[in-house]
C-alpha cells in the first residue's frame, strides 16, 4: 500500500511563505494498492484532493472517497476535483450515517445554493453517496472498518483500513483526552496512525474546547496501540513552518514519528 498525504493543515487552508514547507491544503491522504498506478481510496475530500487531478494517470477518478465528518475544511476540495466532477467519473462517497438523512442529503447540508453553488447532484460523473454506520465496509479494494470517535459538532468517525500489504488508522479529528478503553484496541498493531496533533501541551486547553488532541495526546495513543509509525496531522493554521521544524526536533528519539508535509509518501508493507 502506498499513503500520499495531499493535505495536512487542520481548519482552514494556510495559503503564505511561512507555511510552504509543510503545506496549506486541508485533509487529504490518498491510498494506492501495490502495483496499481492510481489510488482508489481518498480518506477526505479537502483542499488537498485538487492535487490528485494531477497524480492520475486516467482522464477520471474511479474509487472512493471516505469523509471522517462534515466541517468544511474536509469537504472543501470536493467540487473542485477535476477529474472526479468528470464525466467518466465513477465515486463511491462514504459519510457518516446520521440526523437519519441519506448520504445525498447529508452532503447537500454544507453543499447547495446558496452556500455553493451547485448541490452534490451537480458534480459530473456517476457518484453513489452512502451514508454508512460504524462496522466494516469494502471501498475502493480496501477493507474499511468504520468507528465512532470524539470530536465537536456533528457525527465523527475514524477509519482503519487495510489491504493484503498493510493497514492504516486514519483520526484526523479527534479528542483523545476523551477516547474510550476500546479505542486502542480497534487501532492495536495498526502500521501506520494518521493522528490529530493540531495543538501543544500548553494550548490543552483550546485542544480541549475545539475537540482536537496535542502532539502528546497523539504520541500516547499511539503507543498505546502499538501503531508501528504514527504520523501528526492537521496542524493548526496558525502553526509555522518553523514552529513544526521545532516539533519535529522535539520528536528525535521517538522511532516511527513523523510530522505529515504536503506531498510526503509512506509505503506499507513490501511496497513497490
Ligand atoms: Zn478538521
Ligand atoms: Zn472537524
Amino acid at each position: 500500500m502506498r499513503v500520499e498525504l495531499l493535505g495536512v493543515r487542520g481548519s482552514t487552508p494556510t495559503p503564505g511563505a511561512t507555511y510552504v514547507r509543510f503545506g496549506g491544503e486541508t485533509s487529504c491522504v490518498a491510498l494506492c494498492h501495490d502495483g496499481e498506478p492510481d489510488p482508489s481510496l481518498v480518506l477526505e475530500a479537502g483542499t488537498g484532493l485538487r492535487q490528485l487531478s494531477a497524480r492520475l494517470t486516467g482522464p477520471a477518478y474511479r474509487g472512493a472517497i471516505a469523509l471522517s465528518h462534515l466541517h468544511w475544511d474536509h469537504l472543501q476540495g470536493l467540487a473542485f476535483f477535476a477529474k472526479g466532477d468528470h464525466p467518466e467519473a465513477d465515486v463511491d462517497l462514504l459519510v457518516p450515517a446520521q440526523l437519519g438523512r441519506s448520504g445525498v442529503d447529508l452532503l447537500s447540508l454544507v453543499m447547495r445554493p446558496p452556500g455553493f453553488p451547485i448541490g452534490p447532484d451537480g458534480l459530473l460523473g456517476s457518484w453513489r453517496f452512502r451514508a454508512v454506520e460504524p462496522g466494516p465496509c469494502t471501498a475502493g479494494g480496501f477493507e474499511v472498518l468504520a468507528f465512532d470517535v470524539t470530536h465537536k459538532g456533528g457525527r465523527t468517525f475514524g477509519y482503519r483500513v487495510a489491504d493484503a500489504s498493510g493497514s492504516l488508522a486514519y483520526l484526523p479529528d479527534h479528542t483523545a483526552h476523551e477516547r474510550p478503553p476500546w479505542l486502542a484496541e480497534v487501532l492495536a498493531g495498526v502500521d501506520v496512525l494518521v493522528h490529530d496533533a493540531q495543538f501543544l501541551p500548553a494550548e490543552t486547553a483550546t485542544a480541549r474546547a475545539y475537540g482536537h488532541s496535542t502532539v502528546e495526546e497523539a504520541l500516547e495513543l499511539a503507543q498505546e496501540a502499538g501503531a508501528g509509525r504514527l504520523v501528526l496531522f492537521h496542524h493548526s493554521p496558525t502553526r509555522t513552518d518553523d514552529q513544526l521544524d521545532r516539533i519535529e526536533e522535539s520528536l528525535h528519539g521517538i522511532p516511527g514519528t513523523v510530522v505529515a508535509r504536503d506531498g510526503m509518501v509512506l509505503e506499507l508493507g513490501g511496497g513497490r
